[in-house]
């Protein structure tokens, strides 16, 4: 892009819309900046919570399902020593050698099911306090994101109260300012705006180079830009070249 024709445009009077927008967008770009990396911070760590929060909310579900577990499995083994009692009631009453066996057989397998039962209820209460830890380490974590988060929103509000009035202000002026813009004037400036990192779009000529990438630009060039008949661009970097003094 070398030039923006245009037969109906007044180009000095685009040319000053121009450089009144670019000053607007600054002003408004410097205050985001003041932001410095807190807005992405804040989210960053909401994001965090909501992680650790699901972690939080998957421990408890496994801490209830273990106690439930744990509580089945006492219930069994509290009917078992009830069963196992009625088999010794019955041990006293026997008549014969094959009853005695058969009792005996009984007994011995109920036992052996409460053995396992109470094995299983002692490798859950090991699960169930590796969870609890696991829970209490979460919840460590995520007062100390909130408490963070806080902190950083905190920053982040006061710069943005602060600015507020002159937000409101810039980006209201901006607003007039755009509509009287030329369209396809406006389509170049906004590509050239999201182009570029440091969001500059119109620049001066400083010792005659540009003021955006500080490549020189070359004599006729420097004359069309005092004479205005056209908007000039820097044909490195396509930047608007603009005269300020000649305003
Ligand atoms: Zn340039």
């Amino acid at each position: 892009m070398t030039t923006t024709k245009s037969i109906e445009v007044n180009i000095p009077k685009s040319i000053a819309q121009l450089i009144a927008l670019q000053k607007l967008d600054t002003k408004i770009d410097d205050i985001e900046m003041m932001k410095g990396t807190l807005p992405q911070m804040v989210e960053e760590l909401k994001k965090e919570l909501n992680n650790l929060k699901a972690k939080k909310h998957n421990f408890e579900a496994e801490i209830n399902g273990i106690n439930e577990f744990i509580v089945t499995k006492k219930t069994l083994v509290k009917d078992g020593d009830a069963i196992l009692k009625k088999y010794e009631k019955q041990s006293d009453n026997i008549k014969n050698n094959r009853e005695f066996e058969s009792i005996n057989k009984q007994k011995s397998d109920k036992e052996s099911e409460i053995k396992l039962t109470q094995r299983e209820i002692v490798d859950a209460e090991v699960a169930l306090q590796a969870k609890i830890r696991g829970l209490e380490s979460v919840n460590k974590i995520i007062a100390e994101k909130e408490s963070l988060l806080k902190h950083k929103e905190e920053e982040l509000n006061g710069i943005i109260k602060e600015n507020e009035k002159d937000i409101i202000g810039y980006t209201e002026a901006k607003s007039d300012c755009v509509k009287k813009i030329d369209k396809t004037i406006l389509d170049s400036y906004t590509k050239i705006r999201n182009a570029y990192q440091n969001k500059l779009v119109v620049v001066n000529t400083n010792r005659e180079s540009c003021g955006g990438c500080f490549c020189s630009i070359p004599p006729q060039k420097l004359i069309e830009i005092r004479k205005q008949k056209k908007i000039v661009s820097c044909e490195y970097c396509g930047r608007i070249l603009v005269n300020e003094d000649d305003e």
